[in-house]
């Protein structure tokens, strides 16, 4: 039998990254299986279903890679989601749940109620089989004891989410319903219903729930809940995906990159673990640094080019030469794009200021003659790169008698105004002997000659 898996999320304008994880395991025992991933948007709640708040979703999904199949055909075949199917609204089937309940209620197992349409819930303990979490026996509680009874259609008329969920699952015929755990407590009822429509229930497979790193529950308004905050903060998707797949499923190997490729070839719901995950913002931004080292140059430059002109430097204004060799140092040392302007920005707009604390320690009375020596026998470095400026910087200090750290500190600070960044003789070399000159020149400046007295102009 083909798998047919679905991910069914509520338009509330928000993707939340628990739900994005769900819409991952989905597509991956999709794409693992060579299944069907539909994509169906449950906003019977009519209140809530605005067109940005889907938009949310797809968009989402779509920097993800999580293509859906099936569907109707968009409406705009040329539009940017040219060709893209689907997904289901909810909104659009009430004639489909309509049918069911009047056969449900044909056969005495739902009835009128006030307006309302209940189902005629089962007295007995339901047991649940799940893939994941083991066998539940779903006891009835006192007050479902007393009344078990549910309803189906509320009475203005509006089918309630057990109702279309469960019609959904079956009219799309989905054979795996992979969720948050969080369902879990709504599934005797699914059960329930579908063997009053007649139909086989689909396996479930309830996926544990994210957490914070304290172990809280992660709610809409916690750091990084937000699948909109990757995608604005130039997170790489890939290592999204990377992330999110090992929070909760292990391949049960010694590591812990994998394409897309490796994860569909290995990707099984045998493999997903049973207690909850604890969210690690810091593990997910090594990863992406992991994967910014292994980017393609020109796919790095790209997004780095991207990067610093949304952060307001330009640049564009400079040889293409000089681009990709000063981003060329940085590439590697990033964990994520963001810090990229931070990092070299000042390739690009000059020094603007010098790190006060490395200042005060290392513009220093003693080190003004230092930095002046090395100034000036920077002028005779025959060829301006990285290895004969470190000789330079090296053969300079040992002349003065210091350590080469003596001089690295402020000369760093000054071409950059940083204490930290690339590394100073590649980054020197980019700069050039000219800008490196100037730099140096425009530090002394503000070094004061001797202690408490500010430099002679
Ligand atoms: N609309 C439900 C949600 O967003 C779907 C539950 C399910 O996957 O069955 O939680």
């Amino acid at each position: 039998m083909k798998v047919r898996v679905r991910f069914a999320p509520s338009p509330t304008g928000f993707l939340h990254i628990g739900g994005a994880r769900t819409a991952l395991f989905n597509w991956l025992y999709a794409r693992h299986t060579g299944g069907a991933f539909i994509l169906r948007i449950e906003d019977t709640d009519t209140a809530r279903n605005t067109g940005p708040a889907v938009e949310v979703i797809l968009n989402g999904l779509r920097w993800l890679g999580l293509d859906w199949d099936e569907g109707p055909l968009t409406s705009d075949p040329a539009g940017p989601s040219k060709g893209e199917r689907g997904p289901y609204f909810q909104s659009q089937r009430r004639a489909i749940y309509q049918r069911h309940v009047e056969r449900l209620l044909a056969r005495g197992l739902a009835y009128e109620d006030d307006g309302a349409i209940k189902f005629r819930m089962t007295r007995e303990p339901v047991e649940i089989e799940d893939l994941i979490v083991g066998r539940v026996r779903r006891e009835l509680t006192d007050r479902e004891a007393q009344d078990p009874d549910f309803i189906l259609v509320r009475s203005d008329g509006q089918p309630v989410f057990h109702l279309v969920n469960v019609v959904d699952d079956l009219e799309m015929g989905i054979t795996h319903v992979i969720r948050g755990e969080d369902h879990l407590s709504n599934t005797a009822k699914h059960l329930a219903l579908f063997r009053a429509l007649g139909a086989e229930p689909p396996r479930y497979a309830h996926i544990p729930l994210i957490l914070n790193p304290d172990g809280s529950k992660m709610s809409k308004r916690d750091v990084g809940a937000s699948l909109t905050t990757y995608m604005e903060e130039a997170y790489l998707p890939e290592a999204l995906v990377n992330y999110l797949v090992l929070l909760g499923w292990s391949p049960k190997e010694d590591r812990e990159l994998f394409t897309v490729a490796e994860l569909i070839e290995r990707f099984d719901l045998s493999r997903v673990q049973r207690h909850n995950a604890r969210f690690d913002l810091t593990k997910l931004q090594w990863m992406n640094g992991e994967y910014l080292r292994a980017l393609p140059p020109e796919r790095f430059d790209a997004l780095a080019l991207q990067t610093l002109r949304r952060a307001g430097l330009d640049p564009d204004r400079f040889p293409p030469a000089y681009v990709r060799a000063a981003l060329d140092t940085c590439r590697g040392k990033l964990r994520t794009l963001t810090e990229l302007p931070a990092y070299g920005g000042f390739y690009f707009t000059g020094v603007t200021g010098y790190d006060a604390g490395a200042a005060a320690k290392h513009f220093t009375p003693e080190n003004r003659p230092r930095l002046q020596r090395l100034r000036d026998a920077l002028t005779r470095v025959e060829s301006f790169d990285a290895a004969a400026l470190e000789a330079c910087l090296k053969t300079t200090a040992a002349e003065l008698g210091v350590k080469p750290a003596v001089l690295v500190h402020p000369v760093r600070l000054a071409c950059t105004g940083r204490s930290s960044g690339p590394s100073l003789y590649h980054l020197m070399e980019v700069l050039g002997r000219k800008e490196t000159l100037a730099r140096l020149d425009a530090a002394l400046q503000t070094i004061p000659a001797s202690a408490g007295s500010p430099a002679s102009p």
